[in-house]
């Protein structure tokens, strides 16, 4: 049914532009209805009593009448949810109101009181804050481990360790994990394995390829790609997809047409933005690279998977195709008023949280929430969104802000 499977394997950006795409079931027209409703009509009582919900039987039901109510989904989030199981390899993908939403309602299908959960200690704060307020008020044991254990997570491992949840590379440090060996280990016990794949998108990593069980993205970011739109997505492989699904109808989380929509769309053009964000990325990530060498530069380490300096670097290149656009650097023993006036002093750059967006953004890095002792990062962390824009004028911006912050020392 998706377009672009119909003989054999083809490129990403033609998978990109053809999946979870059917015009000939809509008149013709190129894209998906966005379908607004809440309420269904069936021909007749005997249907309706057919495609009851408590049916177990899903895919009989649908083969009835495939849409029964909106929370159940539509042909518009269907479109997405199809687009994204060819990208990840899943047998299915549920959509959620935000990017926070896809991290928490897996760990809400799996874990229950009693369980024991192993997070990354890089891992997104909001992430890190679910655990801590809603998890462990369940009864829910939460444990932080350092993100570079590789197959030594299993040391972690108890009887009553349910849920291994990961982040690589992990959030503003960008520090990898070695997923495969991670995955292996909780694989050989039955833990469940989870990723918040976010910065690497289906495009340059896909973890059910190796072995992860959960793929969870914030499509706010990159497959969003204009910062309209919130919505999570979450990919289970054939395994894990009912658990998931259960869940996802038992919470009532789903997400919204329009916003699936919007996803859709910017899906289209992902691996096109993709390149010019990580080209531009690469290039600034290297000239500030090459900018700390010179005496007294105030650029400290530059935190980015792809730099041979990076110590995730190896497994980066082993594991992954491509590089997001987002990336830190250290202003070298720097204060809190050097990292402001950085910030302060640019004009392109905006001040803001999110990214994957067209824009170019920045943020000042806030690392006291991380309970495992780590790599000390030598002064003040700030984490680049390299958007869409000229590369010129962006390293201008850049150059502007270590100015301001160098005047500010
Ligand atoms: C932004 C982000 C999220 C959350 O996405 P929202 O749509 O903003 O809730 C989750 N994980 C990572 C790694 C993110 O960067």
């Amino acid at each position: 049914m998706a377009g672009g499977e119909k003989s054999g394997k083809r490129g990403i950006n033609t998978q990109l532009a053809h999946s979870g795409n059917d015009p000939h079931a809509y008149f013709g027209w190129v894209n998906p209805p966005v379908v607004h409703g809440s309420t269904v009509l069936f021909p007749d009582a005997a249907t309706m009593k057919a495609t009851q919900v408590r049916d177990p039987d899903a895919a009989a039901r649908s083969r009835i009448q495939p849409y029964t109510y909106a929370t159940y989904g539509s042909p518009t989030t269907d479109a997405l949810c199809e687009a994204v199981n060819a990208l990840e390899g899943s047998a299915g993908t549920i959509l959620v109101p935000s990017g926070l939403a896809a991290v928490t309602v897996p760990l809400l299908a799996f874990l229950t009181a009693g369980d024991h959960v192993l997070i990354v200690d890089t891992v997104y704060y909001p992430t890190r804050r679910f655990a801590d307020t809603i998890l462990s008020r369940m009864g829910v044991e939460v444990e932080y481990f350092a993100p570079d254990l590789g197959a030594d997570i299993a040391t972690l491992f108890r009887d009553e360790t349910r849920v291994l949840f990961m982040e690589a590379p992990g959030s503003n440090t960008f520090e990898m994990q070695d997923v495969p060996a991670m995955t292996a280990a909780a694989k050989a016990v039955g833990i469940v394995t989870m990723i918040d794949n976010t910065w690497a998108t289906p495009l340059f990593f896909k973890p059910l390829d190796h072995g992860v069980d959960i793929s969870i993205h914030a499509a706010t970011k990159y497959p969003g790609g204009h910062s309209d739109v919130l919505m999570g997505m979450v990919s289970a492989n054939q395994e894990s997809w009912a658990t998931l699904y259960n869940t996802q109808v038992a919470l009532g989380t789903c997400g919204a047409p329009d916003d699936a929509y919007l996803v859709l769309r910017g899906l289209r053009t992902m691996g096109i933005r993709l390149e010019r964000h990580q080209t531009t990325a690469r290039a600034l990530a290297r000239w500030l690279e090459e900018a700390a060498k010179e005496p007294d530069s105030i650029v400290g380490d530059v935190l980015y998977p792809p730099l041979e300096s990076f110590p995730g670097h190896e497994i980066w290149k082993r594991d992954f195709s491509g590089a997001a656009g987002l990336f830190s650097f250290v202003i070298k023993d720097g204060t809190e008023a050097q990292a402001h006036a950085f910030l302060d002093a640019l004009e392109i750059f905006g001040l803001g949280y999110s990214w994957g967006g067209y824009e170019s953004l920045v943020t000042h890095v806030y690392l006291k929430d991380r309970t495992v002792p780590g790599r000390d990062y030598g002064g003040e962390v700030v984490r680049l969104q390299i958007g869409l824009e000229d590369e010129a004028d962006l390293k201008a911006d850049i150059e502007r802000g270590l100015a301001a912050a160098k005047a500010a020392g």
